[in-house]
């Protein structure tokens, strides 16, 4: 800690404001448009310049916050965890094998970098991008890294390089942010299925190599981030992370290292982290509150502490007057200059700039904090831990004030809700049925074929139709219009899906910006952003709603389109539900009440709605889950509560429709083994999830848990505008076969299709239906 106090000029002990990452896309997703500009004409050069241009943004906008250790490297093209691969040279073969830097200037290494991202044609053939998973339990995806059981690793430092130049000649005080070795091998996968920490070894001088260029080129302080600290370690981890962490130690030289930890508490890790050879342990205190006194209680003197206590993770603005006793207090166990102040987390998950807003009223902004407001609370706090409270004065008032008038609202509680809520009983959350006697009663009001064809729900949103939604919105066309350009579309939808030859078929999904704001903006309780967006992976954004009070269905919200659509075909048409888990978990929830209590108020309005739609005649509904997954806790001591609650909230939405009425579910990039249980708990009569990438991997955990219900495991890959082949596609639906018999398997995509374009999607589906096609001719014959 030497280097914090030699900044001392008059000797006081002061603390030190730090942040952990910052978001990338800028406040008007300008990286957006410059990556899908870039992606559509081949051309990186406008890409280069915005990008450039947001890193600068970024950290002038952190140094006029008075932030002393600013990220550095935290700025990614696509994903950060990509990007560490490549940092140490990590390129799976099928890409070249050839370890290369995107930030080299060579618009043939971006181009390399955006077919591993994405998927594409690489010298000549065409590749399947790297596999897509959560990052933890957030709702952004990260690029698996994939590597062999021989891998080299070769540092490449270009890219953090460069932007640690760019930073230190603004002034600004740069901190290099890297993920942590363990945490990267941890998220990555070997080929051979080996444990990835096997090849710890092999990676540290590449981590040391890196860290010394960057120290050679000014670094002073370093960052990594290992979040995986916040969860279960295998024994043998602890070893793995001594020898990484006294590797790093020696690069590092007399540079401040931080060890940065988020999402939870460090818990049975505490003895661990505390004791690395690092200058400074960053701890989540919103998600793992109570850690503090055991973190202090088994620290040494010489580790200074970072106190994540402004939460990265939502965006309710922080009550400062109860923060300020815990700095305080910390401060008088510690002493100031072994205190950091920042955010819980990097706020990668939290939009930008709430200036920006403009759906709000004044009272609604008045409770929030987007990340460059949580980097101002970051600085008033630091400013009353350096005894200047006065400077901060007007900013305090304003903050108890908000605080107390949040506390205080009544837009919050409904007392309606909380009779409904208690009047449930348990039996509202079964079927009347086992799956077993509802299978023939739906199988003869369906009339369905072998190996029934459907898609997940939504079809491409064309320019044509977010331009009509965008005219509503603006008050431009009226409700008649509107609903008349909606019916077109779905009109064109059915007609396609009947050419195409699907089996049950959707409306598409055309009214809906986003499988979660659309609920978000028909539920009261709720209110949305008009420019909360979050980056989800790559160019994609989300801009969560925001559940801030008691949940209410005002009137029926998709009916409407269902049933319009139902009328139209003698097909099976399938309603379309978001479930109350993603809802929750795609939202930004209140924090004044359990989000188990939240889920279940979503789940009755939800139940209003399957309860409509069945009165609507459709006689199959689709609740999509695919939030449930990520919901899981961290660690497995907290995973039986939250399967319970959530399995229960999805029943409780389904369960009141009669035998022949089919449920199906949908998700997508869960790792299904851990949920196996919970996923057959839900008794959906149908489940269709993402496998395609995988290569049917995850259906080993259908079949050894002996999954009991019918499952449509996606053939199409449909995060990537590639086409698949009919090759492949029979390969996938045999493997699918092979591994689950044919009785009780669908054919579907991975997922909704409204990223994706027309030509794509009917050339695709028109596979997808042969590839059944072929497969009920090869069990009419008797082949498998
Ligand atoms: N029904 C949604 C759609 O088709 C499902 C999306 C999802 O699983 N993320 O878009
Ligand atoms: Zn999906």
């Amino acid at each position: 800690m030497s280097d914090t106090e030699s900044t001392l000029d008059d000797g006081a002990v002061r603390t030190t404001t730090a942040n952990l990452g910052f978001p990338r896309m800028g406040v008007a997703r300008e990286l957006k448009w410059a990556l899908e500009r870039a992606w559509r004409d081949d051309c990186y050069d406008e890409l280069r310049t915005t990008a450039a241009t947001l890193r600068a943004r970024h950290w002038m906008l952190q140094r006029d916050r008075d932030i002393e250790r600013v990220p550095v490297g935290d700025f990614s093209l696509y994903d950060h965890v990509l990007d560490a691969a490549l940092a140490v040279g990590v390129v799976p073969e099928r890409f070249g094998g050839r370890p290369f830097d995107p930030a080299s200037g060579n618009d043939e290494d971006l181009r390399r970098y955006f077919v591993m991202a994405r998927g594409g044609e690489l010298d000549g053939v065409d590749q399947a991008p790297l596999e897509l998973t959560k990052w933890l339990d957030t709702n952004y995806h990260y690029l698996v890294p994939e590597l062999a059981p021989d891998q080299v690793f070769t540092a490449r430092p270009e890219r953090l390089l460069a932007h640690l130049r760019e930073a230190l000649a603004l002034g600004v005080s740069a901190r290099p942010v890297l993920l942590g070795p363990l945490s990267l091998l941890g998220l990555a996968k070997r080929t051979d299925g080996g444990d990835p920490i096997a090849l710890l070894d092999r990676l540290l001088p590449s981590y040391a190599h890196l860290v010394e260029r960057l120290r050679a080129a000014g670094a002073a302080y370093f960052q990594f981030d290992e979040p995986l600290l916040v969860t279960d370690l295998d024994p043998r981890a602890t070893d793995a992370y001594r020898r990484a962490y006294a590797s790093l130690r020696d690069a590092a030289g007399d540079a401040e290292v931080t060890l940065a930890t988020y999402f939870g508490p460090l818990g049975d890790n505490t003895e661990l982290a505390t004791s690395l050879p690092v200058d400074v342990l960053h701890l989540d205190l919103v998600r793992g509150q109570g850690q503090l006194d055991a973190v202090i209680a088994a620290r040494p003197d010489t580790l200074a502490l970072s106190l994540g206590l402004v939460d990265g993770r939502n965006l309710w603005r922080s009550d400062l007057e109860a923060l300020i006793p815990v700095v305080a207090d910390a401060i008088h166990r510690l002493g100031g200059a072994a205190v950091q102040l920042a955010p819980s987390c990097p706020l990668l998950h939290l939009p930008v700039d709430l200036s920006a807003e403009t759906a709000l009223d004044a009272e609604l902004i008045s409770w929030l904090a987007f990340a460059t407001e949580r980097l101002d609370e970051i600085r008033i706090l630091g400013r009353v831990a350096d005894g200047d409270p006065g400077s901060v004065a007007a900013e305090l008032e304003a903050n108890r004030l908000a605080a107390a008038a949040r506390r205080a609202s009544p837009r919050v509680h409904r007392r309606d809700v909380a009779e409904r809520l208690a009047s449930t009983t348990p039996e509202m959350g079964h079927r009347s049925s086992p799956y077993s006697k509802r299978r023939p009663l739906q199988a003869k009001a369906l009339g369905l074929p072998a190996f029934p064809t459907t898609t997940i729900g939504s079809f491409p949103q064309t320019p044509a139709i977010r331009e009509v939604r965008k005219q509503f919105r603006r008050h431009e066309i009226g409700n008649d219009a509107y609903s008349a350009a909606l019916r077109g579309e779905i009109e064109t939808c059915i007609r396609e899906q009947e050419e195409l030859g699907l089996d049950v078929l959707v409306h598409g999904e055309f009214e809906r910006t986003d499988m979660v704001e659309y609920f978000g903006e028909q539920l009261d309780g709720f209110f949305t952003t008009a420019n909360g967006w979050v980056q989800s992976y790559g160019s994609r954004c989300v801009k969560p709603p925001v559940l801030y009070g008691d949940i209410v269905r005002r009137k029926p919200m998709t009916v409407e389109w269902a049933s319009f659509a139902a009328g139209l075909t003698d097909r099976p048409v399938k309603g379309m539900l978001t479930g109350p888990v993603t809802l929750l978990q795609w939202s930004f929830v209140r924090d004044d009440q359990p989000r188990s209590v939240s889920c279940r108020q979503l789940a009755l309005a939800l139940r209003d709605e399957v309860d409509d739609l069945v009165t609507a005649g459709l006689p199959l509904i689709q609740v999509d889950e695919p939030a449930l997954r990520e919901g899981l806790p961290l660690r497995r001591a907290d995973q039986e509560t939250y399967l319970a609650w959530a399995t229960e909230a999805f029943r409780l939405a389904t369960s009141s429709v009669p035998d022949k009425v089919q449920i199906h579910t949908h998700m997508c990039y869960a790792e299904f083994g851990e949920i196996i249980g919970a996923i057959v708990d839900l008794d959906a009569d149908v489940i269709s999830i993402e496998a395609s990438r995988s290569q049917m991997e995850l259906l080993d955990d259908f079949v050894s848990r002996g999954y009991p219900n019918e499952i449509g495991p996606g053939i199409w890959d449909i995060h990537s505008p590639r086409v698949p082949g009919d090759a492949e596609l029979d390969d996938l639906l045999a493997m699918a076969v092979e591994a689950l018999g044919s009785d009780r398997l669908w054919v579907n995509p991975d997922c909704g299709l409204k990223t994706r374009g027309w030509t794509e999607t009917r050339e695709a589906l028109a596979g997808m239906v042969g590839a059944a096609v072929r497969a009920r001719d090869r069990l009419a014959t008797g082949h498998r």
